[in-house]
């Protein structure tokens, strides 16, 4: 299959055929990758069993892990839900559009190829121009994952989506890269108590005070508790993988350049490459084949930013090892720390 990459742009949606073609695409029941504010997408009409198949295939992902239907009006959300909880309602109401997906129980009208089995259904409203048109134009509710082969960190450029997808899906709009990064907050509404079930640019503290009652986190997802199985399917798998192996440094900053200085030159010595992932306030105290920053410890969104172009990166320079900085930050850091952790495969070195 030829794969067409067609530039658009954000703030002249209605310019040009390539918006059109998309959607014409979509209704046909095919694949179209198209931006969002979180990441790359890649996307079928979700109402189609045979659509939300494509998806699985052209990832290689697991089909018990289900995929997020994509919406452009609030009222969409009871034309798949069960019912329309009224947490649903205050949530919407604070965050979307924007990077949060809200589960819910699904109705009848949804097939169980795009919700992997579950009787539950993952929504959002995305807070991308391209992405909210694409849905409005086509007259499809959009199932989409991220844009990426199983197991390969998230697109967060249409040409990480093409490194991925060439020959596999007709269509690739580009909108320029993202804006945040990370893929969204997850936050299941069908539990007595709302559980967060993968951390994301929208925080607990920020849910919490929107609800006016308790957040839980999954116990799952957190570390410590490494016994108990993460409830959102795709937490399970060692997702956003880089090709190198990934460990993490922690501890006080001077041990940790000291740290990871000495591990790269044991892993030199064995004849390998190695990368280091530091800051705009380290970079310059790293000997190594690759020193990368992912920007200022101080910005938290210019970290998440980079984050996944960065491990595409080391792909592409063939390291064989990669240590990095820790980046416990206040906000989103749990979002960060959570992607590198499963990128690591919770290898981590304390210092
Ligand atoms: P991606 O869009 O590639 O970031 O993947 C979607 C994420 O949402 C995966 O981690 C899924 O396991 C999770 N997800 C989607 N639908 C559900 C659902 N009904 N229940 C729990 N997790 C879900
Ligand atoms: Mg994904």
């Amino acid at each position: 299959m030829q794969t067409k990459i067609l530039k658009i742009d954000n703030d002249h949606l209605d310019d040009g055929s390539a918006m059109r073609e998309a959607a014409e695409a979509l209704r046909a029941g095919e694949l179209v990758a198209f931006p969002t504010e979180t990441v790359y997408g890649l996307g079928a009409d979700a109402l189609r069993p045979e659509a939300a198949r494509k998806i699985y295939a052209a990832k290689g992902r697991p089909s018990d892990n289900p995929l997020i239907i994509h919406i452009c009006k609030f009222e969409q959300l009871g034309l798949i839900a069960r019912e329309v909880p009224p947490e649903a309602k205050k949530l919407a109401e604070a965050f979307w559009p924007g990077p949060l997906t809200m589960i819910v129980w699904k109705n009848e009208k949804v097939p169980y190829e795009t919700t992997g089995g579950m009787d539950t259904v993952a929504v959002r409203m995305p807070g991308h121009p391209a992405a909210l048109k694409l849905i409005e134009q086509s007259g499809c509710l959009i199932a989409a994952p991220s844009a990426n082969l199983s197991g390969r960190p998230s697109p967060t450029e249409a040409e990480h989506v093409a490194e991925d997808m060439d020959g596999r899906i007709p269509i690739i709009l580009d909108g320029g890269p993202v804006g945040i990064g990370l893929e969204s907050t997850i936050i299941d509404l069908t539990e007595k108590t709302p559980m967060i079930l993968r951390p994301g640019y929208i925080t607990q503290a920020m849910l919490r005070e929107v609800l006016g009652t308790e957040v839980v986190t999954d116990p799952g997802i957190i570390a410590a508790d490494s016994a108990k199985k993460p409830k959102a399917p795709g937490m399970k798998y060692r997702h956003y993988a880089p090709k190198a192996d990934l460990a993490l440094v922690e501890g006080e900053a001077g041990a940790v350049i000291e740290a990871i200085n000495r591990l790269v030159r044991e892993k030199q010595a064995e004849g390998l490459k190695v990368g280091v992932i530091a800051t705009d306030e380290t970079k310059s105290f790293y000997r190594a084949d690759y020193v990368v920053t992912v920007g200022a410890r101080s910005d938290e969104d210019a970290i998440a930013k980079h984050l996944y172009k960065i491990l595409r990166e080391f792909d592409e320079w063939k390291v064989d090892a990669i240590y990095s900085e820790s980046f416990s930050t206040p906000r989103i850091g749990q979002a960060i720390m959570n992607r590198l952790m499963k990128a690591a495969g919770h290898q981590v070195i304390n210092v």
